[in-house]
Parts: C-alpha cells; sequence; structure tokens
C-alpha cells in the first residue's frame, strides 16, 4: 500500500497521464485477485467503503417488492431491509442459527423478491447452507444476496456454484485495511441490475461514484491474494486452535455452554456462555485477552445480542457470553494463557457469587 500514499499518487480515474495509469493498473490487479477469492469476474467487482456499504447497496439498489431474510443478520442487512420499504419477511432460525429452506421456500413468492442470507455470522460462527438457498433462488427467480464479509477467505466460496447474485466482503475481516470493501454484482445468467446509492461522476460502472482509495484498494488485492493462497492450511491450523480452546474450556468448567453450531462453523470462531459468571468482570480479569461480549459494533450497547435471542438463548445466558476469535497469528502458546486465565478467572467470580452458592 505505501508507495500508493505517497510516490505513485495518481488518480485511478485520470487515464490521460502515467500516474494516473499506474493507479488504475493496481486497483483492476486488486479487483482481479478480489474477484478470484470467490469465483467471480473481475468486471463483477465494485469497490465500496465496506461491507456495510455494500449490504445497503445490494438491498436498496436492487429495489426489490419484497425482501426475505433471516433474524441473524448483521444490521447493515436488517435495518437496509427495513429502510427499504417493501414487504419484509424475517425468518427464524433454529437453535444452533441455521435458516430453515423449507421455509425459505414458502417465503419466496414472488419473482420481485431479493433473498439475504449470511454466508457467516459474525458472533456465532455459524455457516448457513447458502447453496441451498442459492439454489432455490434460481428455481424461484428471486435475487440472493450473502453478506460474505465474515465468509470470504475463511471458507470455500464460489458465486457461480453457490447460485450467488450480489455478495458484500470487506477487506479488514480478511487481514486488509479498514475502510474498503466490495459488492459483487453478477453480470451474467442473470444480468444483475443495481441503481446507485452514492451518485456523481459515475466509477465503478455508474454503481459507486467516487474517487477510489488506491492505496486501501491494492492493499484488499493483497488480502484477497494472501487469502485464496493460505486458507486451505491455516484454516485447519486455526480449527486446531479453536478446539484446543475449547476441549480445555469444557474439561475444566462446568455449566458452559458452547453457541452456534458445534460443526457448522467458522474455523476460528468459538462462542461460549459461561452460567453463573458476570462477563463484564471475566473480561475486566484478564484484559490482555482480546475477546468480545457480542459483536464489535454492538459491545457499547446494553442489550442482549439479538442473534442469541433469536437462537433462543436465555437473557441471562445471553449477557454471560464470550466470542473468542482465533486468527492467523495466533499461537497454541497464547491459547493456552488464554485457557488458564479464563479458567481462573471464572471460578474466581463464581466462588465470589452468592447465586454460585445457591445454585440448584
Ligand atoms: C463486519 C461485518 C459487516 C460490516 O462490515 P464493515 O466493513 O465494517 O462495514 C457486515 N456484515 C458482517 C457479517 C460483518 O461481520
Amino acid at each position: 500500500m505505501l508507495p500508493f500514499f505517497t510516490d505513485a499518487f495518481g488518480n485511478a480515474a485520470s487515464r490521460t497521464h502515467a500516474a494516473g495509469r499506474e493507479a488504475e493498473r493496481a486497483c483492476e490487479e486488486a479487483r482481479a485477485k478480489v474477484a478470484a477469492l470467490i469465483g467471480a469476474d473481475e468486471s463483477e467487482i465494485v469497490f465500496t467503503s465496506g461491507a456495510t456499504e455494500s449490504d445497503n447497496l445490494a438491498i436498496l439498489g436492487s429495489r426489490p417488492e419484497h425482501i426475505v431474510t433471516i433474524a441473524t443478520e448483521h444490521p447493515a442487512v436488517l435495518e437496509s431491509a427495513r429502510a427499504a420499504g417493501c414487504r419484509l419477511t424475517v425468518l427464524p432460525v433454529d437453535g444452533h442459527g441455521l435458516v430453515d429452506p423449507d421455509a425459505m421456500a414458502r417465503a419466496i413468492t414472488s419473482k420481485g423478491t431479493l433473498v439475504s442470507v449470511m454466508a457467516a455470522n459474525n458472533e456465532v460462527g455459524t455457516v448457513q447452507p447458502i447453496r441451498e438457498v442459492g439454489r432455490l433462488c434460481e428455481e424461484r427467480g428471486a435475487i440472493f444476496h450473502t453478506d460474505a464479509a465474515q465468509a470470504a477467505g475463511k471458507i470455500e466460496l464460489d458465486v457461480r456454484a453457490d447460485h450467488v447474485h450480489l455478495l458484500s466482503m470487506s477487506a479488514h475481516k480478511m487481514y486488509g485495511p479498514k475502510g474498503v470493501g466490495a459488492l459483487y454484482v453478477r453480470k451474467r445468467g442473470p444480468r444483475v441490475k443495481l441503481s446507485p446509492l452514492i451518485r456523481g461522476g459515475g466509477h465503478e460502472n455508474g454503481l459507486r461514484s467516487g474517487t477510489l482509495p488506491v492505496p486501501q484498494v491494492v492493499g484488499f488485492g493483497r488480502a484477497a491474494e494472501i487469502a485464496a493462497k493460505e486458507r486451505p492450511d491455516e484454516s485447519k491450523r486455526v480449527l486446531a486452535l479453536r478446539e484446543r480452546l475449547r476441549s480445555g474450556l469444557f474439561e475444566r468448567l462446568d455449566l458452559i455452554t458452547l453457541n452456534g453450531h458445534p460443526e457448522r462453523r467458522l474455523p476460528g470462531n468459538l462462542h461460549v456462555s459461561f452460567a453463573y459468571v458476570e462477563v463484564e468482570s471475566l473480561l475486566q480479569a484478564m484484559p490482555e485477552i482480546c475477546v468480545s461480549t457480542s459483536a464489535a459494533c454492538a459491545s457499547a450497547v446494553l442489550k442482549p445480542s439479538h442473534v442469541l435471542k433469536a437462537m433462543g438463548v436465555s437473557d441471562e445466558l445471553a449477557y454471560n457470553s464470550v466470542r473468542f476469535g482465533i486468527g492467523r497469528f495466533n499461537t497454541p502458546a497464547e491459547i493456552d494463557i488464554t485457557l488458564d486465565r479464563v479458567v481462573a478467572a471464572a471460578k474466581h467470580i463464581r466462588e465470589q457469587s452468592p447465586a454460585w452458592a445457591l445454585r440448584k
């Protein structure tokens, strides 16, 4: 990214000089790398400011008559769907956070329907059967959008095999820079028509005007390239670390529960509820362990997570839950330190708790 902040400062939309063409070339290379990660053609990638914007563009820009989505979506999808002002069906999920494809099939009643089902959940990591949902949409002539901010670079995605029409991505969820993302917009079989949310000079095929942030776009491309190359090994390594943490916690602590699906989940996601453990005290006891109580964007809000609620988790346990995110740079030693810290802190908090003494 660095040269594009200084020496290579051209505007990717300025084709009249060498500096502009160099910036354009770098952005087009990045576009091809992002496209390759999801099996798309580079002409089908629209750069945005991130997955929030991509979700807004997909949902509002497709001007649907009816939106069918699920209760555990990211607010960027749920709030866009509410703002669209059309008929809205929000389907429930099961106790593991999975959508029911039969209920989905029944909900798609007309061709002007936009279905939005996330590829993987950002809190509990549940991986949805998007290929099945995509096939349903194709049969019924509905447009299928998937928010793949969590899934891209972590699990296999192929927009053609998965029958996806629109797909949202975010660079910073795959170790790229913050403030850039993309929307895949299918060009053929069928060609998806969108209207822009941001109008102006007509950049990005008229779908997203504004000068491209060249350094961010270049960083996104490199992140996508690395993710594609590393994913087979990385997902195995991250999964092994996750399982080390999961089995350690469940061996050493009673009355804890796993949230989300036991197998159909992102390799790096572990989401656990701790009965009789006030989670704020837990986090305070181990400030060097960077974990979250819910979605990063909702941690400041004192409300039980809508995702856990939709899965039927009680308010009490929803408050007392922690999301452990394990990634590319974590080590077995860090997992062991985390285990020791969490187990010690949870036991200590329970010993101080009158409710724990009175349990049963
Ligand atoms: C992070 C995230 C978003 C928002 O992405 P930004 O790039 O921060 O706008 C949307 N959906 C899901 C599932 C996410 O995890």
